[in-house]
């Protein structure tokens, strides 16, 4: 699943490759990926424009658009793409080069085919950019609301994040999950920057101390600096591999323990990340023989 890593790489390969380019045709026919626009809606408020810019916050992302006509004052609407649970944006170039950037290429890595491409724009060079997403769940609107969403992680100031953590009493791995809070960390990044904390997953953010906050500050920003440099991703971090029945914590070698915590699957170090016992923490015992 697409987090701020795979997010930023799909924005970092628009605004490379797709931005100052005429669009000449939108496909939008597929109405459950560009919901709640009907047909033909995208296509009216795009064709004639250009993308000028390239934006993300969290794992929200959405394109700045040029005037139809050059020199004309109003701008164009903002394009939303959300990548949904495996999308990829994919662009030509003129000539047919083709570069892709979103989720890494896992379990939906099979030829590209036509009809997973759910959303396309056609340029005037020839080239296009599509939203290719075989398991549909990505989304294309105008004018997205991100008003909802806390501040980048990756742009998150310490005073900022210590404000953000601290407040309530809620576990430190579901406030780390919490959009509205810090925006951009999924389930993958929560374990691997909790892990290199050594901050046990269900702490309540109302024991946290402010040490503990520091680490886990620091944590956050080195996590995501290895997560967004190139060959990076939310699946190449340290602890991801022992993230399974069996596995030993790639630091100190103690058993790896699973549990649910924020709703979500969670591991963590029975060692370093011992503490507060998360909802529906298998024994060792029981998670060897899952
Ligand atoms: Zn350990």
């Amino acid at each position: 699943m697409p987090e701020l890593p795979e997010v930023e790489n799909a924005r970092r390969l628009i605004a490379d490759q797709a931005l100052g380019r005429r669009i000449v045709a939108v496909d939008d026919a597929d109405t459950f990926v560009c919901r709640p626009h009907s047909p033909g809606e995208l296509r009216g408020a795009l064709t004639g424009r250009m993308l000028t810019a390239a934006r993300r916050r969290g794992k929200a992302m959405w394109c700045e658009t040029s005037p139809v006509l050059d020199g004309a004052s109003a701008p164009g609407p903002d394009l939303g793409i959300h990548l949904g649970m495996s999308g990829r944006i994919v662009v030509t170039s003129p000539d047919g080069w083709v570069a892709e950037g979103g989720d890494r290429p896992g379990r939906d890595a099979q030829p590209r085919k036509a009809e997973w491409d759910r959303f396309t724009l056609e340029f005037a060079d020839g080239g296009w950019l599509a939203l290719f997403d075989k398991r549909r769940l990505g989304r294309i609107v105008l004018n997205p609301d991100i008003d909802a969403l806390g501040p980048d992680a990756a742009e998150v100031t310490p005073a900022q994040f210590r404000a953000l953590i601290t407040k309530g009493t809620i576990a430190v791995k579901a406030r780390l999950l919490d959009q509205s809070k810090i925006a951009g960390v999924g389930n993958l990044l929560a374990d691997e920057i909790l892990w290199q904390a050594k901050l046990p997953p269900a702490t309540p953010v109302s024991r946290l101390r402010r040490q503990d906050v520091d680490r886990l500050d620091r944590a956050l920003r080195s996590v995501l600096a290895a997560a967004t440099a190139e060959g990076g991703g939310a699946h190449t971090g340290d602890v991801i591999a022992a993230r399974r029945p069996g596995g030993t914590c790639p630091r100190c070698g103690a058993e790896m323990r699973h549990g649910t915590v924020g709703g979500r699957s969670t591991w963590w170090c029975s060692r370093e990340q011992a503490g507060p016992a998360a909802a529906g923490e298998l024994l060792p015992e029981a998670a060897g023989r899952r």
